[in-house]
């Protein structure tokens, strides 16, 4: 059977495709018409029906050039956990090594506010927590909650590029989206750029738990863009569960620690679970 050409995001092609021809999320070239089923050599999400379905959403988006350079990141529980602060966070992953093609794909999405960057780490998110062992299945969570930014950085942005991925990511799986449940309560510009260390002390009281009724109890997912010690999402999810939450699960679409992506360049095989 003949594929349809790569079409918009609605499922349809529509006369938006004519005007903004799609583009690959990780390089922004103009998509030839093609196959989506080749996934590059370094991906096995084929044994499972429901990851596939979220790969072929994310595949439709990329290039066939850049589908075979990305690469993805393994479980976090083969790479050593404990490079991650996770006091709080019942369990983390990510899908990619933030470097080359996802910086600059990541770029994209934060500071020009591509949508289809988001659609994209979404579906690969989805895909990815499918396949994991670090995660409970998807179904088991009550909702999914965004990393938030600063109101007044929000405002200068225009828009919150994990709620962007949380968005989609919800939209793809049928999640709950709690994009209002946690509020950010200063601008600390410059974290990526502190150490792991100095970042825990000045993290502390970052984030403000709204409407605890509607987490009292519940299995939560947060959604970051990044990853970088995981100092963020442990400080929200020790602030969720002071609110009452009873699990809280972190996920990203990148995650930009050296030892980390060194080891994920060593694991060819990241999804092969039961072999
Ligand atoms: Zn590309």
């Amino acid at each position: 059977m003949k594929e349809r050409p790569v079409i918009g995001r609605s499922g349809t092609f529509s006369w938006l495709d004519f005007i903004y021809p799609p583009r690959c999320a990780f390089c922004g070239e103009v998509l030839e018409p093609g196959s989506a089923s080749h996934y590059g050599n370094n991906w096995d999400f084929a044994a499972c029906d429901i990851s596939a379905g979220y790969m072929q959403t994310g595949m439709s988006r990329v290039c066939t050039d850049c589908r075979g350079k990305i690469r993805v990141l393994g479980d976090f529980s083969r790479l050593g956990m404990d490079t991650f602060s996770t006091l709080h966070c019942d369990g983390m992953a990510a899908v990619f090594a933030y470097q080359g093609l996802v910086r600059h794909a990541m770029s994209r999405l934060k500071f020009h506010g591509k949508a289809s960057v988001g659609l994209t780490f979404a579906a690969f998110l989805a895909a990815r927590l499918a396949r994991t062992r670090d995660l409970p299945p998807l179904d088991s969570f009550h909702g999914v909650i965004p990393i938030p930014m600063h109101r007044r950085k929000e405002a200068r942005r225009g828009f919150n590029q994990a709620e962007m991925i949380s968005g989609e990511f919800c939209r793809l799986t049928g999640l709950a989206h709690m994009p209002k449940i946690l509020k950010k309560n200063r601008d600390n510009a410059k974290q990526h750029r502190s150490s792991g260390i100095v970042r825990q002390d000045n993290i502390s009281g970052t984030f403000t738990a709204c409407d605890p009724a509607r987490i009292s109890g519940h299995t939560l997912l947060l959604i970051d863009d990044v990853i970088t010690t995981g100092s963020t999402l442990d400080e929200a999810a020790k602030v969720l569960k002071q609110a009452g939450a009873a699990f809280v699960f972190g996920a990203a679409a990148a995650a930009g620690r050296g030892e980390l992506v060194n080891a994920a360049e060593s694991n060819r095989n990241p999804y092969g679970h039961g072999k």
